[in-house]
């Protein structure tokens, strides 16, 4: 696309033409919270913000920008994490938002799908879901602004994986515009369909670079009826882990969150955040969240103080505490998801979000914190993640003072050393926040050759003349 006025211009009133003078912004204003991201990391400019109300208008945007070879950054709600929602600064992408797309078509608790469009946030699918007595078991810190598509465009993982998976796992079908415009109606709620490749596979995790994902169908569950939530306080990450493959035979499938959290990972939301406490009263190098849930009430608290009973006498663990009310359950899980925020509020970290074999973590953890400690001792690492599925947040506290340049220098050195040894264990350098901007280069250091043809071959394929989200995740 080009970056005359004149041309642009024209543009932005055929776009006016097809989605109307309140679907298209063109004032920065009106555009300030499309062109940013939540992090205030990424930054872009746009020619137009376009907010198409259906799939048809969908459709005419994409063969508009098709023909004039204009680039287009599809944005759901905003809420990633890599960048891959924010235009470039040329001024001359379109970000084409879902958000006005919002419809619930259909709820069905027989076949156990929910079909919808890409634009509804994920807590209207979960109350969509809870209305006809069932449950969408996706869950996420962002589920009251992320959209049900964005999860999509990043196969979102979240607190549920351990039990039911990721987005992908969730996803029965989908539609999707090409770039040319052409609608693929892939909205079939199937549970088998062995009819060729799986295309809907393509498009989920495929973080905006192959199309647009305009509607869903979704999988529903048996709503659980009971919950038991325990913390626990552990000497050692192996430890930990060895308590998770206990509790898998123990449990079975009610088993549906395990969360890990270091002592200073802990140490950082007590101190940073108000009315967050632990609910042990000594201090331990490891912390784990459980949570059992079921279809019938009753049984779940007698079962998961035997198994952790058993783990304290047998030296596993050294204390637990099972939540009595569910306010204690609340405040167990508000430690867990306050690191984030306590992280925002001791100063600037350098973070991976990686996922190794989960019987590589204790060793991978050792051999990552000697990584960071032999060059940076006084350093604090923040480590914890959804361990359940192998899915660590490796995080390394930089010093207040430090210099944006100084910045940039380590994270360069500690992305390097921490990735690399996820590369030496088989892991991956991506878990669940995507590649966008922010692992791009990356990208092409830890991937085969053979993969990475395979994937552009596929993106040409389908976007030929490349105006799907250019210079995210390829
Ligand atoms: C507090 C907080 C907690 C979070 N916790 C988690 C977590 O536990 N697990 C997790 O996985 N993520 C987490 N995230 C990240 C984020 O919420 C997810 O990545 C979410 O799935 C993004 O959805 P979105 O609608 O905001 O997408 P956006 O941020 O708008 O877009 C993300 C990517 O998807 C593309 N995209 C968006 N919509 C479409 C579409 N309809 N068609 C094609 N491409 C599209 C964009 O181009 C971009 O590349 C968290 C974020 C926050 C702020």
């Amino acid at each position: 696309m080009t970056q005359d006025p004149m041309k642009q211009k024209e543009l932005t009133s055929r776009l006016l033409h097809i989605v109307g003078e309140d679907g298209v912004l063109v004032d920065p204003a009106d555009q300030d919270f499309y062109v940013n991201d939540w992090l205030g990391k990424a930054h872009g400019r746009t020619v137009a913000v376009v907010r198409p109300r259906t799939t048809g208008e969908v459709s005419a945007v994409m063969r508009l920008c098709h023909q004039t070879h204009t680039p287009v950054v599809p944005q759901g709600g905003n809420t990633g994490m890599s960048g891959g929602a924010t235009p470039d600064m040329s001024g001359a992408q379109v970000v084409l938002s879902l958000n006005r797309m919002k419809r619930i078509y259909d709820v069905d608790p027989i076949n156990n799908t929910l079909t919808a469009e890409a634009g509804v946030i994920l807590a209207d699918i979960q109350k969509a879901a809870r209305e006809v007595g069932r449950y969408f078991p996706l869950s996420l810190g962002a589920e009251g602004s992320c959209t049900i598509g964005g999860n999509l465009a990043t196969n979102a993982g979240g607190t549920g994986v351990l039990r039911y998976g990721n987005t992908r796992e969730l996803t029965l079908g989908l539609e999707a515009v090409l770039p040319d415009g052409r609608i693929w109606n892939g909205l079939r709620g199937l549970r088998k369909d062995n009819t060729g490749y799986d295309l809907k596979d393509l498009f989920i995790g495929s973080e905006g670079s192959l199309g647009i994902i305009t509607g869903v169908v979704l999988k529903l569950f048996a709503a659980p009826a009971g919950r038991v939530t325990a913390w626990v306080g552990a000497q050692q990450l192996d430890q930990v882990v060895t308590l998770l493959s206990r509790l898998q035979s123990a449990c079975g499938p009610r088993l549906s969150a395990f969360e890990m959290m270091s002592g200073p990972s802990l140490a950082l939301v007590t101190r940073h955040l108000d009315a967050h406490v632990s609910p042990l009263e000594k201090v331990y190098p490891y912390y784990a969240l459980i949570e059992l849930a079921d279809t019938r009430m009753g049984g779940l608290q007698d079962m998961l103080h035997t198994a952790l009973s058993t783990a304290i006498e047998d030296d596993l663990i050294e204390d637990c505490v099972v939540a009595m009310s569910e306010s204690q359950s609340l405040s167990m899980w508000k430690l867990r998801e306050g690191i984030s925020l306590a992280q925002v509020k001791a100063g600037k970290a350098v973070k991976h979000d990686i996922a190794l074999p989960i019987s590589s973590l204790a060793t991978f953890t050792k051999e990552a914190d000697q990584a960071v400690l032999s060059s940076f001792p006084d350093y604090p690492i923040i480590n914890f993640g959804h361990i359940g599925d192998g899915n660590l947040h490796y995080n390394v506290l930089l010093p207040l003072e430090v210099t944006p340049d100084d910045y940039k220098t380590k994270t360069s050195v500690l992305n390097k050393r921490i990735h690399d040894l996820v590369a030496q264990f088989n892991g991956s350098i991506s878990a669940e926040h995507g590649v966008g901007t922010l692992r791009r280069d990356e990208l092409r250091r830890y991937k085969s050759s053979v993969e990475m043809d395979l994937m552009i071959s596929i993106k040409r394929a389908i976007d030929p003349n490349q105006i799907m989200n250019p210079g995210k995740l390829l």
